[in-house]
This record gives structure tokens, C-alpha cells and sequence, in this order.
């Protein structure tokens, strides 16, 4: 049969291209371009790298940006108080907040303190509420570039069934509502679910967001299965693997998206363009000088 590699890097290019190519149109529209505003607290290596990664996204595309990096000892009022002069601030989009923040800050509380309309990760409350009403909403990153890969390469949703293993609010828990919204039959999976494998054995699409190594081998794998391995655990050889067994998965597949080159990239993709789309939602509302 052959697995067939879904390619997250090449993907993820075409939609920034395409972001790329509609820049110059909306400066001349609207007078200035999407500006996302990240917001870094401490210096965690894994959150710095993932920030370069988002400003660097922003430079590739053509759009601004603004770098916020904050110390560790950070009081939960300051972090607050930044968030909200960047609500204010006409001229910013988008605001993300890298997590995960210093144990003593509020992450919830920091969530809920950038209005809905420049969350740009789709966390807000509301943001999460209008997902799972059907309504309008800014749709999480993760969950929105696992749907784009399937429609990318042709794999209809309708009528399949679909694992899901993970049930954070960041991945597993959108991407089974999207996958929901796409009429398949969706089953969630997580660390109290017995008999995994006996499950993953009949998911026609099978996603994966545990955080857990080689948790998903071939043999847990339904033939011709499309696996959407989120997961990225740095292992010790210094290298990130996903959490799936990739060679003994692509035995089995028909399609599955490596790490790295998968889902990453394709995360850096959809934040790029959720900031366009908070910035064209914004300018139906106010002034965007
Ligand atoms: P999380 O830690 O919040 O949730 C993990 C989930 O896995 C939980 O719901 C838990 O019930 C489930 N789980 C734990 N052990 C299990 C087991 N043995 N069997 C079945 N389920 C089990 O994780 P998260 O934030 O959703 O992230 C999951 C993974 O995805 C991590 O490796 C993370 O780094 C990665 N991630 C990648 C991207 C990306 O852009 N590619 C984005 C977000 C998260």
C-alpha cells in the first residue's frame, strides 16, 4: 500500500506564501500590516526557541511584530498590566502569551486577560465557547493545522472514525470538536482509557497528543490509517521525537506526518493567520491607526 508522508514543512510554506502575497494589498487597504505582539516571561529554552520561531514567522510573511520579554520575577499585576496596554494599543492585533508561565503567575488569569478579539491562540474563554457553539471564533493553532494537513491531502473527515488521544484544552479537546464539525465519528482517549490499543486498531484517522514518546506503535495502527502525531518530547539524544513509533507506524499508515516537519510548523502557520484574520476582524470594529 505505501504510507505517504504529509509533508507539515511544505505545508506550512504554502500558507505562509500565500499570507505573504496578500501583505502588500492590505498595507494599501488599510494603511499598515497584522502586528502580533508576544509576550515572553522568563527564559525557558523550549519557550525562547518556539517565540524566535513566531517573530521569525512574522519577518517571513511581512508582518510587524513586538518582542515583550519579561523576567521570572514578574509579578502576576505586572504580566497583567502589560496584557492589558497591548489590548489598548490600536495598532496590535494580536497578543499571545507563551506558556507555560513561573508557577507563582495565574495562567487562567492571564488567558482571560487579553480580550477576545486579539487572542490569537484562541484560549479566551469565549474564544473556546464560540468553538464549541459552532459560532465565529479564533480557533486554536495546534488543532487548526492538524485539520488543514487533512484537507491537504484529501482526507476527508465524513463518516470515519477518528481517535484522538490527549484530552488537553489546548489539542485534544479542539481537535475533536473541528473533527466533530467535519462528521467523524470522534472517540477521546486519554491516560485513564483501557484497552487503547483495541481503539487506535479501528481509528481511520488516529491524532495523537500525549507528550509521550513511542506511546503509538505500528501494531496499534489500523492499515491504511492517517496518523497525526502532535507530540514533541526531546529525547536523550538531544533530538525531538514524536509519540508515535514512526518506522513501525509507516509500516502500517497511509498517512503519517513526521517529527519535526509535521504539526509544528503547521502550528507557527495558523497563528500566522488567525493574526491576519484577528486584524481583518478588528477592522470591521475600530480604527486600526
Ligand atoms: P497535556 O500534557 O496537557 O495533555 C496530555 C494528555 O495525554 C492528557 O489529556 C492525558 O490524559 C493524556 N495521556 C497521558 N498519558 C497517556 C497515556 N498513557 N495514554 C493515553 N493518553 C495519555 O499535553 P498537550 O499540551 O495536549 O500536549 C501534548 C503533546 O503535544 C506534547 O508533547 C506537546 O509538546 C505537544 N504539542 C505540540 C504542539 C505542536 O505545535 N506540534 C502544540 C502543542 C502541544
Amino acid at each position: 500500500m505505501g504510507c505517504q508522508l504529509i509533508d507539515g514543512k511544505k505545508v506550512s510554506l504554502e500558507v505562509k506564501d500565500a499570507l505573504k502575497g496578500r501583505m502588500a494589498a492590505l498595507k494599501e487597504q488599510y494603511g499598515r500590516v497584522p502586528c502580533l505582539a508576544v509576550i515572553i516571561v522568563g527564559e525557558n529554552p523550549a519557550s525562547q526557541s518556539y517565540v524566535r520561531g513566531k517573530v521569525k514567522a512574522c519577518e517571513y510573511v511581512g508582518m510587524e511584530s513586538r518582542l515583550v520579554a519579561l523576567p521570572e520575577t514578574v509579578s502576576e499585576a505586572e504580566l497583567l498590566s502589560v496584557v492589558d496596554g497591548l489590548n489598548r494599543d490600536a495598532a496590535v492585533d494580536g497578543v499571545l502569551v507563551q506558556l507555560p508561565l513561573p508557577a507563582h503567575i495565574d495562567e487562567d488569569k492571564v488567558i482571560n486577560g487579553i480580550v477576545p478579539e486579539k487572542d490569537v491562540d484562541g484560549f479566551h474563554p469565549r474564544n473556546v465557547a464560540d468553538l464549541w457553539l459552532g459560532a465565529k471564533c479564533t480557533v486554536p493553532c495546534t488543532p487548526k493545522g492538524v485539520m488543514h494537513l487533512l484537507d491537504a491531502y484529501g482526507i476527508d473527515p465524513a463518516g470515519k472514525l477518528a481517535v484522538v488521544i490527549g484530552r488537553s484544552n489546548i489539542v485534544g479537546k479542539p481537535v475533536a470538536k473541528l473533527l466533530l464539525d467535519r462528521n467523524a465519528t470522534v472517540v477521546m482517549a486519554h491516560s485513564r482509557t483501557k484497552n487503547l490499543r483495541e481503539l487506535t486498531l479501528q481509528a481511520d484517522i488516529l491524532v495523537v497528543a500525549v507528550g509521550r514518546a513511542g506511546l503509538v506503535t505500528g501494531d496499534m495502527v489500523k492499515p491504511g490509517a492517517a496518523v497525526i502525531d502532535v507530540g514533541i518530547n526531546r529525547g536523550a539524544d538531544g533530538k525531538l521525537h514524536g509519540d508515535v513509533d514512526f518506522d513501525s507506524a509507516a509500516a502500517v499508515a497511509g498517512y503519517l506526518t513526521p517529527v519535526p516537519g509535521g504539526v509544528g510548523p503547521m502550528t507557527i502557520a495558523m497563528l500566522m493567520e488567525n493574526t491576519v484574520e484577528c486584524y481583518l476582524g478588528r477592522i470591521s470594529t475600530c480604527s486600526l491607526a
